[in-house]
């Protein structure tokens, strides 16, 4: 579903990812770890098109992301197409980033509207049983200053799914939050997998979840990927140092 060829991406002189290759097929759920810096959320953003990228290729079903080829050259996309891709790809970031005047459920219903000009009897529909999916059916009303930080980004979950994505890009969802409120975001995100068999990237530290819940776990270190493989393999007898130092500080 995603495949990344190459990709490089600066910030002026700063080189913050240094040819990343990697690929995801379609129901696979894949965790990034790697050390604060490493370019883990930079290469979260290029695959939305959220920024750039300065060489390689990033694909979305076998199409440029952000991007078009036209005789050997290419080319950005319009906004329009850009925005058009997006629709596919949702994603959660670290703060909830809900808009804050708006309800929950005006939260859910605004971009299928908005963007997907779909109907707005039934885009509430689907708003209030995504909610009730969510654990949080009696919030409809709820303006986020109202929800705790658990709350509010089981509603930035609500809210990317209500776009009917084909993939969910999860940039440490639970970092924000209270310990005790970890738990119920995790617990959407994996009955997602399980109920949906959603295709995720997930930056994440949580150690655990990536075990239980991941196909592959990508290390990326200072712009690179310095190895993948699954869970057991890379958690248990990763065959880099660098890899081994950085699990020996997490796990
Ligand atoms: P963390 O675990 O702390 O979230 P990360 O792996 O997600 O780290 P990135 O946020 O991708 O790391 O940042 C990688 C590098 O790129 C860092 O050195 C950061 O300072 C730099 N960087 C990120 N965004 C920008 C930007 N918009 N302008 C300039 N430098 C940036
Ligand atoms: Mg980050």
């Amino acid at each position: 579903l995603i495949r990344a060829e190459g990709v490089h991406k600066r910030y002026g002189t700063l080189d913050v990812l240094k040819g990343i290759d990697l690929e995801v097929a379609e129901g696979e759920v894949l965790a990034v770890i790697g050390p604060s810096g490493s370019g883990k959320s930079t290469f979260l953003r290029c695959v939305n098109h959220l920024e750039r990228i300065d060489a390689g290729r990033l694909y979305f079903r076998d199409r440029l992301i952000g991007y078009e080829e036209r005789d050997g050259k290419v080319y950005e996309l319009p906004d329009k197409a850009i925005a058009a891709q997006r629709v596919d790809i949702g994603m959660v970031f670290q703060r909830f980033n809900l808009f804050p005047h708006m309800t929950a459920l005006e939260n859910i219903m605004m971009a299928p509207i908005m963007v997907k000009k779909e109907p707005k009897a039934e885009v509430r529909e689907r708003a209030h049983a995504l909610l009730t999916r969510v654990g949080l059916a009696d919030k409809a009303n709820s303006r986020p200053d109202q929800l705790s930080g658990g709350q509010q980004q089981r509603v930035a979950i609500a809210r990317a799914l209500a776009m009917r994505p084909d993939l969910m890009l999860f940039d440490e969802p639970t970092s924000a939050l209270d310990p005790e409120l970890v738990g119920e975001v995790l617990d959407v995100m994996r009955d997602l997998v399980s109920v949906d068999g959603m295709t995720m990237i997930i930056v994440t530290h949580e150690m655990g979840f990536a075990r239980e819940v991941c196909d592959t776990i990508v290390f990326m270190d200072d712009g690179v990927v310095v190895e993948s493989g699954p869970p057991a393999a890379l958690l248990g007898e990763p065959r880099h140092e660098r890899t081994r130092a950085f699990l020996s500080k997490v796990l």
